[in-house]
């Protein structure tokens, strides 16, 4: 989501005349976007800024902007503390980028040292441009803010209440995006599938990815993420009719115990999430599934943990994405009892890793011989004379192929699985 939201900056960027560049010393603004969903995260930003505070002691014209959800939560201490940041805007201001450029340019400096931290309720109205990474694959976003309050998640604080965009702005993003070549696109909201509930028109998630279904040239439909109480029978009856959705469902769990379910305010236990695991791979049988989990949440004792090891072994995920515990400013867990210590968080992290990455390497080792169909993307970034793509159930596959592929579907036979791609030859 962060990634995307840079992608509109450097949109809005491009289309008030500036151009991108890779080195930090010839650029004239700086935009920094932030993200303070776990504390390694803030610290990294803090760093990276006293970074740029360096160079622009020898560049007083430098200008720096700093974006997004520490933005958000800091505002007005961010001046005061850092005051050679220029200007600060949260995540539901993007657009505000426009005026403070614009502003600059005709030297009015009025927007400098103010902040543009409301929480837009207009924001998911607006169709902003993007300057997108790729030119296969992109992502739209399809509703913004989040309702849920997680008991350790920020995501409420900084980007508000949740908003759907209206289905026929996001057809005439996926109408565009068609045009200009792209064929796969992922949705983007913090829940996707309770997309619509602030809509007067008729609309669920199921009913959005029927309307967009129809859109030529789109041939890929992805979705992140979903939340597991509101994962619907009728959206995996959609899924499994709809040939362009994907066979992939980023669905976290975050922890196997009731107890630490209910402590985390998730709203489902285990035995529900399980029976939409059933349901989903009885409807699509070679459905990828992907979480993402905890460990160390307050008041979680090794029978929890323990819980959450079965779980990774009876569901076997494609992948997860697996975090310690991090306490959050305003969230509801910072109040809880029995904080977990570091080492046994850190211990408990590297024995969900560990189970993980046996269950992942095991599940590309049984690819090995087979002909799967990948979506050509570019060069592979770790070594830029192989291609990469990915398969619909989202395996990362390389090979050595040509330029004309990038866009293209291409059949791959499997010569070898590796813990994060897989590596095979064009058929
Ligand atoms: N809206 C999505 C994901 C939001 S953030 C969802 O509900 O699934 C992505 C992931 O970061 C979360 O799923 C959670 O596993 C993790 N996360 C969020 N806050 C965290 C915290 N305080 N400490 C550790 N991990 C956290
Ligand atoms: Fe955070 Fe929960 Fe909302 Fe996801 S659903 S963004 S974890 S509050």
């Amino acid at each position: 989501m962060n990634v995307h939201d840079s992608e509109k900056m450097a949109g809005i960027l491009s289309e008030t005349g500036y151009m991108r560049t890779d080195v930090t010393n010839d650029a004239d603004v700086i935009v920094l976007n932030t993200c303070s969903i776990r504390d390694k995260a803030e610290q990294k930003f803090y760093s990276e800024l006293g970074r740029l505070n360096k160079i622009k002691k020898n560049r007083p014209n430098l200008k720096i902007a700093v974006a997004g959800c520490i933005a958000q939560q800091k505002g007005e201490i961010l001046f005061n503390k850092f005051p050679y940041v220029d200007y600060v805007l949260g995540p539901n201001n993007i657009d505000s980028l426009q005026e403070w450029i614009s502003s600059r340019a005709q030297n009015k400096e009025h927007r400098s040292q103010t902040t543009a931290l409301q929480i837009n309720p207009e924001y998911h109205t607006k169709t902003l441009p993007v300057r997108r990474e790729g030119r296969v694959r992109a992502w739209v976003s399809i509703m913004y803010g989040c309702d849920n309050y997680c008991a350790y998640c920020v995501v409420p604080y900084t980007r508000g209440r949740e908003r759907s965009r209206s289905s026929h702005d996001i057809k005439t993003e996926l109408i565009k995006l068609a045009k200009d070549g792209f064929k796969e696109v992922t949705f983007l909201g913090q829940n996707v599938n309770s997309y619509g509930k602030n809509l007067l028109e008729d609309s669920s998630f199921s009913s959005l990815l029927k309307a967009l279904h129809e859109v030529d040239g789109i041939d890929r439909i992805r979705f992140v993420t979903s939340h597991p109480k509101d994962l619907s029978e009728k959206l995996i009856k959609t899924m499994k009719e709809l040939p362009k959705v994907c066979n992939h469902i980023h669905l976290p769990l975050q922890a196997g115990s009731d107890k630490v379910l209910s402590l985390m305010n998730r709203k489902y236990i285990f035995g529900e999430y399980m029976e939409k695991v059933t349901m989903l791979k009885q409807a699509i049988p070679d459905i990828a599934i992907t979480s993402d989990i905890i460990v160390g949440f307050p008041g979680e004792d090794d029978a929890d943990f323990n819980m959450t090891i079965n779980a990774l072994d009876e569901i076997q995920y494609d992948g997860i994405f697996a975090f310690k515990y991090s306490k959050r400013p305003d969230t509801k867990a910072l109040d809880l009892p029995d904080h977990i210590n570091e080492s046994t968080k850190s211990a408990r992290l590297k024995k969900v890793l560990k189970l993980q990455e046996e269950i992942t390497f095991g599940k590309n080792k049984r690819l090995e011989g087979k002909v799967l169909k990948v979506l050509v993307e570019g060069p592979s970034n770790s070594d830029k004379s192989r291609l990469t793509g990915r398969t619909g159930n989202n395996k990362i596959v390389n090979f050595y192929g040509d330029e004309k592929d990038i866009g293209q579907f291409v059949n791959i036979n499997i010569l070898q699985a590796r813990q994060h791609s897989l590596f095979g030859e064009k058929v």
